[in-house]
């Protein structure tokens, strides 16, 4: 075994190799089915399933359920779906913290006849007040004295379900004067009268989180239990786990800082909170940071991939800005994405000259960056849509498209010089007229002569209506953790519906998950509730970071 720095190695991989133990490397992903994954579980998909692969070890994929009270079958689902998606396998390891219930209800007996844990009847709130401060000593419960037998007998009727929710709890006996909070006799099991997801009625008391995480590991066999640093002052009381208990293994643990991205939260508690109370429309809004919310944006994995590699692997924390992740994504899709015409907000071009009920079709790439792509056909005819906002009947000094007078090039198509706009009643432009010169085919210029602008357009008669949605940042403050009301902090621009845009023909057929840029506006993709004839387009990323600026200003 090398030991030393390697270059570019995190502290947990330098760990892993010094270990000795890399050939027979075990790691774990194991969420709670509480809620969908988001983006911060994507960094620690790719820590734990990237060293397995990475060392020839394995991942497990374990659910933590041990809270049946918000835990869910379609979590569960979603979870496995989304581990998939990001390209992770567990093979045959999949692991449920309930398949371990009956061997750690064994262990909490084993500490009951060590004098090692209790039965305690004081009440959640005693039980708090009775823990002291980070400040202040704890005190002793006025159970903590019970003998073994009768520990044993109160347990064992706890699991007979002899006993109401909250009416007692098995705690372990350590140290209530402890200068770590956690070592202060925590409590192991609780009794939940509550369905199960996978156990159903079995059970009605229920190990914690505490108890039940590092003996999953030990049962499992995992080597190196890798979590967040929130669980740093944990790490003494499952030490105390492993050596007080006839556990197989002894994982250790190592610490890494959560993923902070800006504009966003990555917290199930809050997560769920803008879920159920319908501040977003579901799991897979794609305003949200959850896998399942970036699927349906149209971000591809490799960019989730590229983005935690950036990020890398620290043990302090800080917060990522949204605006790397962005990068990452414009980075994957501008390789694959094919190019295509889409007028977000339309205004009628008519081209005089151009012969009535005639069309032709130029032969166009899709990607100019990668000709391999192919090309495609795109038709021109007399009417056409442009951007209401490349016209304008007052040109400021370096407005160079679309106004009275002035000569612009169609992309692709041709060079046009406007001649005439038609206004309605109300003064506002109902259509801008124009001449093409017919020797420009393709949009060259035949003598030389400069022409500097160039817009980009639809034929009417091929093209198909369309919804656009356009997302923004879903929270306005950059940190919106910091002591600031999450309901309050919501962008009231995080979704833009924009109706009647028109889509280049091509468009309306290539239903499906493919990422496509809509030329000077971003990359897009279907939204699944899209269909022929009534397209829907997610806007995954603007072409520019255009929301960093508007935020200074
Ligand atoms: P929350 O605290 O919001 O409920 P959690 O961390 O409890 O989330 P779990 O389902 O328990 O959610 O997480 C599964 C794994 O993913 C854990 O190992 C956890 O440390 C890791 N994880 C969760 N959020 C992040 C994050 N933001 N960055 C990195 N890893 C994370
Ligand atoms: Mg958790």
């Amino acid at each position: 075994m090398v030991k030393g720095k390697h270059h570019h190695e995190d502290f947990i991989r330098e760990a892993i190799r010094c270990s000795g133990v890399s050939d027979r490397l075990v790691t774990r992903f194991p969420p709670e089915p509480n809620g969908f994954l988001h983006i911060g579980h994507a960094k620690s998909m790719c820590l734990n399933f990237g060293v397995a692969h990475e060392f020839g070890g394995r991942c497990h994929m374990r659910f933590d359920d041990t809270n049946p009270r918000n835990e869910d079958k379609k979590f569960i689902n979603s979870i496995q779906n989304d581990v998939r998606w990001l390209g992770f396998k567990w093979e045959n390891y999949l692991y449920f913290a309930s398949d371990h219930f009956e061997q750690l209800y064994e262990w909490a007996e084993h500490l009951i006849l060590k004098q090692k844990a209790y039965v305690d009847d004081l009440s959640q709130e005693q039980i708090r007040l009775y823990r002291g401060t980070l400040t202040t000593p704890g005190r002793p419960s006025p159970f903590r004295n019970r003998t073994a037998r009768e520990n044993l007998d109160l347990f064992r009727r706890m699991r007979k379900g002899d006993f109401a929710d909250g009416s007692c709890v098995l705690r372990a006996l350590i140290d209530m004067s402890s200068a770590n909070v956690n070592m202060r006799d925590p409590v192991l099991y609780r009794i939940l009268h509550v369905t199960h997801p996978r156990t159903g009625g079995k059970w009605c008391i229920y190990p914690t989180y505490d108890f039940a995480h590092g003996q999953s590991d030990a049962i499992e066999g995992v080597t190196h239990s890798l979590c967040t640093t929130e669980f740093e002052d944990h790490r003494p009381l499952y030490n105390w786990f492993i050596e007080n208990l006839p556990v197989p293994c002894q994982p250790k643990q190592y610490e890494f800082a959560r993923l902070n991205l800006s504009h966003t939260v990555l917290s199930k508690r809050q997560l769920t909170q803008l879920v159920d109370e319908g501040y977003v429309n579901g799991w897979d809004d794609p305003r949200l940071p959850t896998l399942a919310g970036m699927r349906r944006r149209g971000v591809p994995p490799s960019a989730i991939h590229d983005f935690i590699k950036l990020v890398g692997i620290k043990k302090s924390d800080k917060l990522v800005d949204l605006a790397l992740l962005e990068h990452c994504i414009r980075n994957a899709l501008n390789r694959v994405a094919p190019r295509r015409m889409v007028i977000l907000d339309p205004i009628e071009l008519v081209v005089d000259n151009y012969p009535q009920n005639h069309s032709e079709q130029f032969v166009v790439l899709n990607n100019p960056q990668d000709p391999d792509d192919g090309s495609r056909n795109l038709p021109f005819s007399r009417r056409l849509y442009i951007e209401r906002n490349d016209f304008t009947e007052s040109p400021a000094p370096k407005f160079y498209r679309l106004s009275p007078g002035q000569e612009v090039r169609l992309r692709n198509a041709y060079l046009v010089t406007c001649n005439k706009v038609i206004k309605d009643t109300n003064g506002s432009i109902v259509s801008v007229h124009c001449t093409y010169d017919p020797h420009s085919r393709g949009g060259d210029s035949p003598d030389g002569r400069k022409v500097r602008g160039t817009v980009h357009w639809v034929s009417a008669e091929h093209s198909v209506e369309s919804e656009v949605r356009l997302y923004n940042p879903l929270l306005i403050s950059p940190t919106p953790n910091d002591n600031k009301n999450l309901i309050e902090e919501i962008n009231p621009r995080s979704l833009e519906v924009l109706r009647g845009c028109k889509a280049e023909i091509l468009l309306d057929r290539e239903v499906g998950h493919n990422a496509v840029q809509f030329e000077r506006h971003g990359y897009f993709c279907h939204d699944i509730d899209s269909r022929v004839g009534t397209p829907i387009f997610n806007r995954t990323v603007a072409l520019r970071d255009t929301w960093s600026k508007i935020n200074k200003s």
